[in-house]
């Protein structure tokens, strides 16, 4: 089975391209269909004002719920995930003592909620603000408390995009990964894949760099260290990681075939957004560059194995525990 695990429907153009096309549900199926696709993973727009461009406040469904309940009637092709923002949950006026110890939001009324909808994981987290902060902290241990892994936007470090924000060598993350071992934490976008690579500038954790890959990165330390990480290759950061130096590409699917996961990232429809992960890893598979086991894995078994919620038949159900 081929799950596609990074999508999104709406409307995600600039008002400088409004000549792309927006993703409707029609859409995405039938792209699914065309590239042979068995499932994608929704992941709803529009939690986080940082990633949201104005365009898509004229989506047919601009908020979560709207987005969860349209993906119900394609049950059998959509796997829904539901999202929030970790800064959520203003308890209203502090009293004197909580100014200096806020106390923890508690997400767990959210996420039984996302459950009974049929959600079977959280995504993708696009706040601006550090990887290893106590509201992310605190939101990621409690999608751990409902099994519900969370992936995440990374990007470069300070203030001004979108995606939560990390320093060279990825600090912020590992502090993340050792403050909630029981949650499935997966990583995606520039911040993440150029740690790909050793050595690197904080500007070359906002681009795509290129140009092979001489000394190994961070992130193969932390995959080989942390069995709750996981690597979604969606978008042009995460084929620009796998495909720049193909030969330490293949090394690396092939090291980390139990941690990486396929996905699109296609924002756009029509043609425009097509992206070329999939091609490439069947043209590896027919040159023998990686073993059959190694491309089910990354496009499929890796996915099932994660979403602990998921069966293909799962229907939006009872919160049990
Ligand atoms: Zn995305």
């Amino acid at each position: 089975m081929i799950i596609d695990f990074h999508t999104h429907v709406g409307d995600h153009r600039t008002p400088e391209r409004m000549d792309r096309l927006p993703v409707t549900w029609e859409g995405l199926i039938e792209r699914l269909d065309s590239e042979g696709i068995d499932k994608a993973v929704v992941l709803p727009s529009g939690v986080s004002p940082e990633s949201m461009k104005a365009p898509f406040l004229f989506s047919p469904q601009v908020d979560i719920i709207g987005q969860l309940k349209a993906a119900q009637q394609y049950q059998d092709r959509i796997i829904s995930f539901g999202n929030l923002d970790p800064r959520m949950g203003c308890l209203g006026n502090l009293e004197p003592h909580q100014v200096e110890n806020p106390p923890e939001t508690d997400f767990s009324w959210i996420l039984a909620r996302f459950r009974e909808l049929g959600c079977v994981g959280i995504g993708e987290i696009t706040a601006n603000i550090a990887v290893d902060d106590p509201r992310v902290i605190s939101l990621f241990r409690q999608c751990g408390n409902f099994d519900l892994p969370v992936l995440f936007h990374c990007t470069g470090p300070g203030r001004g995009v979108y995606g939560l924000y990390d320093e060279v060598g990825l600090p912020r993350l590992e502090r993340l990964l050792q403050a909630v071992p029981d949650t499935t934490v997966i990583g995606h976008a520039p911040g993440f894949w150029a740690e790909i690579e050793g050595d690197i500038t904080a500007e070359k954790k906002f681009v795509y760099p290129t140009g092979p890959i001489r000394t190994e990165g961070s992130l193969s330390r932390l995959l080989r260290s942390y069995p709750n990480l996981y690597a979604d290759i969606s978008a042009n950061s995460g084929f620009n990681a796998i495909s720049r130096d193909k030969a330490f590409g293949v090394d690396f699917l092939t090291e980390f075939q139990d941690k990486i996961l396929f996905g699109t990232d296609v924002c756009f429809g029509g043609q425009d957004g097509r992206m070329p992960h999939l091609g490439y890893l069947r043209g590896l598979l027919e040159e023998n560059q990686i073993a059959p086991r190694v491309f089910a894995k990354i496009t499929g078994e890796n996915a099932l194995k994660i979403l602990k919620l998921y069966s293909s038949d799962s229907k939006p159900s009872e919160e049990k525990s």
